[in-house]
């Protein structure tokens, strides 16, 4: 499989390894038309409206939106695949059939590590959470595979995965392989993959 990182803002290289790690290829994807090489995209972390003015400048947010490619979002990826933001009016890309809100974790703990249960995955997955979302609600279609006491933090639908946390900044592939396993299965029922 060809996963790209988008790489507009934010934690691009260590995404690229972690998935070079599990044995696939990585390409940052810095223009609209690299989207064809790829069979899913993942949105790094960063911060949420700067990388969606970046996206605006450089087309993605519309690409994006009428892209049929599975998507990985993690923490300000996780906002932009969104369906409704708190505070928005409108969500970014609208592809998790969720609702997140910013900044959820308060001041006092900017950033922590926890171990989790998540769905689908054996062992326990080391979570590092930086001014991290969380994830209100998960409506129809979206499937809640982890919290953090009565928080959602991970969620999927059919192809598309979104997850409040960093898992770039461990050494650990496990988020990586669920969603290449998830863009493997995608690309095997034969739907169009590309753009
Ligand atoms: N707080 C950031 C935002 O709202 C997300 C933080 C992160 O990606 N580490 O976009």
């Amino acid at each position: 499989m060809r996963i790209g990182i988008l790489a507009l803002q934010g934690a691009v290289r260590e995404h690229l390894k972690l998935v070079e790690a599990c044995g696939h290829e990585a390409l940052p994807i810095k223009r609209v038309d690299e989207l064809e090489q790829i069979d899913g995209l993942i949105l790094p972390g960063g911060e949420s409206t700067a990388m969606r003015r970046l996206m605006d400048r450089y087309g993605f947010t519309e690409a994006l939106r009428a892209s049929d490619l599975p998507m990985f979002g993690t923490c300000a990826g996780l906002i932009l695949l969104a369906e409704n933001v708190v505070g928005l009016e409108e969500g970014h890309l609208g592809k998790l059939n969720i609702t997140v809100e910013r900044n959820s974790f308060g001041r006092q703990i900017d950033s922590f590590e926890a171990e989790l249960d998540v769905e689908g995955i054996d062992e326990k997955a080391t979570a590092i959470f930086i001014r991290a979302p969380h994830i209100v609600s998960a409506d129809t279609g979206a499937e809640v595979l982890s919290w953090v006491d009565d928080k959602i933090v991970a969620v999927r639908s059919d192809r598309h995965l979104g997850i409040s946390f960093h898992p770039e900044l461990t050494d650990s592939t496990v988020f990586h392989q669920f969603f290449i396993d998830m863009v493997q299965k995608y690309a095997e029922a034969g739907f169009s993959v590309g753009t």
